[in-house]
């Protein structure tokens, strides 16, 4: 993640809707966002993608986002969407079972 991308997708987060806020994800891995904003102080905004590890805050918004109102000032986007499927196929293993009949014979 170039700072570019960091600051368009930042600039997205701060005009995005309510609804436009949650289908937004990491330009590089496609998975959610924590997106937090604060306004103690000065305002602030922080993105960041807990896959990737990036983090971008902006501080000083001369407005509060849109979607502060309606979905508070913490969310994670895309919960529903990026979830990998978990394809492991287990190779069966068959198991040969012995069965040993004790056969007494007299
Ligand atoms: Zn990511």
């Amino acid at each position: 993640m170039d700072e570019e991308s960091k600051n368009r997708l930042t600039d997205r987060v701060q005009d995005a809707t309510a609804e436009n806020l949650q289908t937004l994800t990491c330009p590089a891995c496609g998975g959610g966002l924590s997106i937090q904003y604060t306004s103690r102080g000065k305002s602030a905004l922080s993105v960041m993608c807990g896959h990737c590890m990036w983090r971008v805050i902006r501080d000083g918004l001369a407005t509060e986002p849109l979607w502060v109102r309606e979905l508070g000032p913490k969310i994670q986007t895309a919960k529903k969407a990026v979830e990998p499927p978990v394809s492991q196929l287990t190779g069966r293993q068959r198991k040969a079972q012995i069965s040993s009949a004790a056969s007494k014979k007299r």
